[in-house]
């Protein structure tokens, strides 16, 4: 039987959020693609502004699942190297692998501050409403296969 500490429950829930995200995108991504092909077919019609909101939308999301693919790792102990990538422990002064300095207060090694940390509250899935405008089609998607999950989190065996 698979045992959750609170913190695996907390990544499953940034994951669900990272999840929801992704298939908010996927949606935008259709809706761009159809007022496109409508202009194309139509010369007349300009989708121009309605395709920008909708590139908005995605850069917002890709932005906020950024967000929480750091949220995650911190709840793993990790973080990345704004540099380079590459994931290092929290209490990291510096890059062990290219050297950058992390300029975060986690990168201070204090046993109190790791052991009585707050965690993160998970944040709201705060999934920007799909932009109704004029070109909005009748037919929606039919639901897409849910993207793989790349690294399922392992399960502790006690
Ligand atoms: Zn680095």
């Amino acid at each position: 039987m698979a045992i959750f500490d609170p913190k695996q429950k907390v990544i499953a829930g940034y994951q669900k959020s990272i999840d929801d995200k992704k298939n908010s995108i996927k949606k935008y991504y259709d809706e761009i693609g159809r007022m496109y092909y409508g202009q194309y077919k139509d010369m007349n019609l300009d989708v121009t502004k309605d395709i920008n909101t909708r590139c908005d939308a995605v850069s917002t999301l890709y932005d906020e699942i950024d967000d929480l693919n750091i949220k995650i790792l911190h709840e793993k102990g990790l973080k990345l190297c704004p540099k380079c990538r590459t994931e290092n422990a929290l209490t990291y002064a510096f890059c062990f692998k290219c050297g950058s300095r992390f300029d975060d207060p986690d990168a201070v090694i204090d046993e109190a501050a790791i052991s009585g940390a707050p965690v993160a509250a998970p944040a709201a899935p705060a999934v920007p409403e799909p932009i109704e405008e004029t070109v909005a089609e009748e037919e929606t998607p039919a639901p897409e296969v849910a993207p793989a999950t790349e690294d399922a989190p392992a399960e502790e065996e006690a």
